[in-house]
């Protein structure tokens, strides 16, 4: 059996980006995809034509190698893929946030740990 394609999509029905599973295009109007959001369970018809080009990476079919190590002195753009030594785990930059502290955190969200909020940009003495 193949297996099902998912795109992260925002929800109409939940307000939120949701994972949706990708049910198959209108007939003769390729552009147009039916989507299953994968919380509600409803399904929705989504223009792809219309969707940014830069499609949001599955973070199922994320590959270590192709992964960042992560680092908090590094940086990290939104949409980077990232790899935890410590957790073994990988994951997708959803968002860029400044902590009360001053310094620059970027959420992150994993297969394993979902969403975690980690240190970038660490300056050292
Ligand atoms: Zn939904």
């Amino acid at each position: 059996m193949a297996k099902s394609k998912f795109r992260i999509h925002f929800c109409e029905n939940c307000k939120a980006e949701k994972k949706m599973q990708i049910l198959g295009a209108v007939e003769g109007n390729e552009t147009k995809v039916w989507h299953k959001c994968s919380r509600c369970r409803h399904n929705f018809l989504i223009d792809t034509g219309l969707l940014n080009v830069e499609e949001k990476k599955d973070l199922n079919d994320l590959v270590k190698e192709e992964c960042s190590n992560y680092n908090p002195i590094n940086k990290y753009e939104v949409g980077a893929s990232i790899y935890h030594s410590d957790w073994d785990d990988m994951g997708i930059v959803t968002s860029k946030v400044k902590i009360s502290s001053g310094l620059q955190a970027i959420i992150v969200e994993f297969q394993k740990n979902g969403n975690k909020k980690l240190i970038e940009n660490l300056q050292e003495d």
